[in-house]
């Protein structure tokens, strides 16, 4: 679980012994705070004190955005194979293996249809605990089936990333998915059709290098780390001190590159919002009936 990670992590990086006790704590890598872990979900896993927003998996983020119930998925039988028979501390096959066991998915993104306060979307969200979200095959055939669908059925597509970059076990194949990716979002733009991406903690390398930052409208969460390389290679290659903020959220807000900043909790409000500014006319039906062969009543053609 995401959770886990976050607490494991926090106790490494801040290299103190303090012990939470399994299961009814949390530690808060913000500001340190042990926090009642049945709160923290109550509160959409934001600390209260401090606002940091915990690493949550994809159908958690789904279900926060998303009308109860409404979701959808689609080609979740699509499974990441080995073609180049990749070896480094682990045989590539065995970590596709241990990813099923402790994640819900196939592979690092989860995609379907459902409704944002009865508006019909859209929707994939990645599951970093899947190899750190990382962009293979499968994921960049599964983002580009969502942008084609939003194609053809003339729908508003969301994105929500969270990703470590491409995956280097699938070496080139996994890099083509970038471009493949690009260019299915440029034939959403080219017919009009609104993508929204939201960035979350963190979005770097191969998808932010591509789809991530090619939204009409980009969203990120508070404080998200946000990037292509890390800040210590670009330090090395620079030979300069990166400034305070460097590759989060509020520094790219600062500097152009996000278009807004919106806490977990607003999330569901403001795409809503969005939605009915970009697209008044999407129409409320119900998700679960799919209108693939339909077109929608504000299609230009
Ligand atoms: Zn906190």
């Amino acid at each position: 679980m995401a959770l886990r990670d976050s607490r494991a992590e926090a106790e490494n990086r801040n290299g103190k012994t303090v012990k939470v006790p399994e299961g009814l704590w949390l530690k808060c890598n913000g500001c340190g705070e042990i926090l009642y872990k049945k709160e923290i979900e109550r509160n959409l896993y934001v600390c209260r004190k401090c606002r940091y927003h915990f690493r949550i998996n994809a159908r958690v983020r789904l279900s926060i955005v998303l009308d109860e119930g409404t979701f959808k998925e689609y080609d979740n039988t699509l499974k990441p194979s080995d073609p180049l028979k990749f070896e480094d501390l682990k045989v590539y096959s065995v970590r596709i293996k241990e990813s099923w066991k402790a994640s819900s998915s196939k592979d690092a993104v989860i995609c379907g249809e459902g409704l944002i306060k009865r508006k019909r979307v859209l929707i994939g969200a990645f599951e970093f605990g899947f190899m750190g979200g990382s962009m293979g095959s499968v994921v960049g055939e599964k983002i580009t089936r969502l942008f084609e669908r939003g194609l053809d059925e003339n729908h508003p597509v969301i994105i929500i990333s969270s990703s470590g970059g491409a995956r280097m076990q699938e070496g080139i194949l996994s890099l083509m998915q970038m471009a493949k990716t690009s260019a299915a979002v440029a034939r959403l733009k080219e017919r009009g059709v609104p993508y929204i991406s939201i960035l979350t903690d963190p979005t770097t390398g191969g998808v932010t290098a591509s789809f991530a930052m090619l939204g009409d409208l980009i969203i990120a969460e508070p404080k998200a780390l946000i990037g292509f390389a890390g800040p210590r290679v670009i330090e090395q290659t620079i030979r300069q001190s990166l400034p305070d903020g460097f590759q989060r959220s509020e520094y790219l807000l600062e500097h152009g590159m996000v278009d807004l900043i919106v806490d977990r909790k607003d999330m569901r409000d403001t795409l809503s919002k969005v939605l009915d500014l970009l697209v008044p006319e999407v129409p409320a039906k119900s998700a679960r009936g799919s209108s693939r062969s339909k077109k929608s009543p504000h299609a230009p053609n």
